[in-house]
């Protein structure tokens, strides 16, 4: 007997209940090797899309899972995503070749959450099933997977604090080992192998689950018991920046969750994992939020569009608004493919309040840019932000981009290291080079607009909103 195992957001093989299924049911004869033919099906057109730092990071997560496969990874390359569409060579097809190589009728794969994976998953599964072939999927990216934690009266939580109670008692598994067994990852014919870059990365990207493993070892000893104290500060490295390895699924967050104590760190750590599962179970029952209002209302706020929010939406992409502590995380972005936190914040916060931009503009842009996109913690991080999501504040936040700078970054470490043009300043004086003889005299910016005056506006328009 041989098993498919189909790859996706769960580039590892250490607890991994989906693949530990295929390792499973692929058992020979007594002593005969569990032959499993492992997967990955690259989507080319969206491959080519993406941008030089997402291209890198998927490639090198896919070099590291071949590595611990013995160079046995089977990479196929999909021109379409949908398998009913005629005369493609779609995800379908690729994954019934691999079938058909592997003399199985049997394919494994981790269920996937979000509204795209569940579109994709569900055209393969019909696909194969016309040929006699069974997609088995196991497991989630989650230690709880969306769907399953709900109200006493059956509804969905639309708050975290409640969602998390919620959470802490449906509980998980522990994690599990891949199986002890002999195993015999197979080759197929017309693997097409991992593809390469076409596009320049600022920095050499590292990736795969040794190094998840490694990231986090190191965050324990570093940071992990004083997370709760240093979290939020920018200029601190004081997280575990295993969010590109949980997005990838290079670590399951069950690895994370069973090596947590009772400390207030660690129970604010696995407060920010909640908060990613509390994200997939709000995508989940509402798919439509990827791109849409989870809170309709505000669909009808007066947002800019022409010419001037075009030229704004350009200068907060590139990190050139005046305002030191956005254009340092939005430089952070470009030359890291990562951004802080409370950064990630503070520039949402500043896109659509002080721009009056719509949120979509700036998911977009992360999306392209973050090497951790997660689709369901990208929208709904930018729909807090944005005040028109799950955010259970009676009052609307509008974050002083300046007053943030001093508290979470307050000697200006932070901007100097992504700001050169205002490293001669000492201290906190980088964030108000307005108030500082020579602020400007390496060139950076003056302010695009005004907080203070653009706070009001935004409050009027919400004012506008609540009228009708
Ligand atoms: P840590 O502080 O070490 O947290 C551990 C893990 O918990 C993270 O890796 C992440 O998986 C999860 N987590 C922590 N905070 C959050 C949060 N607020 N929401 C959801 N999950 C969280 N995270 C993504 O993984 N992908 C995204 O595309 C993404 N887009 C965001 C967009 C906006 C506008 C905002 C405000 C937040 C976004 N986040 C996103 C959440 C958060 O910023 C990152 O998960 C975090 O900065 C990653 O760094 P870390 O791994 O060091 O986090």
């Amino acid at each position: 007997m041989s098993s498919v195992f189909w790859f996706t957001r769960d580039l590892r093989l250490q607890d991994n209940s989906a693949l530990n299924l295929a390792v499973r049911s692929a058992a020979g004869a007594d002593g005969e090797a569990h032959r499993v033919t492992p997967v990955y099906v690259v989507d080319s057109a969206e491959y080519a899309s993406l941008e030089g730092i997402r291209q890198h990071s998927l490639t090198e997560s896919l070099l590291a899972l071949n590595a611990s496969l013995g160079g046995r990874l089977n990479v196929l390359h999909a021109t379409s995503a949908d398998s009913s569409a005629p005369g493609s060579d779609s995800f379908g097809h690729q994954i019934a070749k691999a079938a058909t190589a592997a003399g199985s009728n049997r394919v494994f794969a981790t269920r996937l959450f979000d509204p795209a994976g569940k579109k994709l998953q569900l055209s393969v599964g019909k696909f194969l099933a016309a040929q006699g072939i069974h997609l088995i999927l196991e497991g989630s990216p989650y230690a709880v997977a969306p769907g399953s934690v709900a109200k006493p009266d059956g509804t969905p939580y639309r708050v975290y604090t409640p969602f998390y109670k919620g959470w802490m008692a449906v509980g998980w598994d522990a994690p599990v080992a891949l199986p002890e067994v002999k195993l015999d990852w197979r080759l197929m014919p017309g693997n097409e192998g991992i593809p390469a870059p076409t596009k320049a990365s600022p920095f050499a990207v590292k990736a795969g689950e040794a190094f998840a493993l490694r990231t986090w070892e190191r965050f324990k000893k570093r940071a992990l018991d004083q997370y709760d104290e240093n979290r939020n500060r920018a200029d601190l490295s004081g997280t575990s920046h295993l969010s590109h390895a949980l997005a990838f699924g290079e670590i399951h967050p069950r690895t994370l969750l069973a090596q947590l104590g009772n400390s207030s760190a660690h129970e604010v750590f696995r407060k920010e994992i909640a908060w990613r599962e509390f994200y997939a179970d709000v995508l989940w029952h509402n798919p439509h939020t990827t791109t849409d209002y989870y809170e309709p209302r505000f669909a009808k706020m007066r947002y800019d569009e022409g010419a001037l929010a075009d030229e704004r939406l350009t200068a907060w992409q590139q990190g050139k608004t005046g305002y030191p502590m956005v254009d340092a995380g939005m430089r952070q972005l470009l030359e890291t493919g990562w951004m802080h936190n409370r950064v990630r914040m503070i520039v949402a916060s500043f896109l659509v309040k002080d721009l009056h931009i719509e949120w979509q503009h700036g998911a977009e842009w992360f999306e392209r840019n973050l090497s951790d996109f997660d689709p369901a913690s990208n929208a709904h991080g930018w729909q807090w932000t944005a005040g028109c999501g799950t955010d259970a504040s009676p009052y609307y936040r509008v974050f002083n981009p300046i007053l943030q700078g001093l508290k979470f970054d307050p000697d200006g470490a932070y901007v100097r290291k992504y700001v050169p043009e205002l490293s001669h300043l000492d201290g906190p004086d980088v964030h108000t080079p307005w108030e500082v003889i020579g602020g400007y005299a390496n060139g950076y910016p003056a302010r695009i607009v005004d907080h203070d005056v653009e706070r009001h506006e935004a409050l009027a328009r919400l004012e506008e909103i609540k009228a009708s």
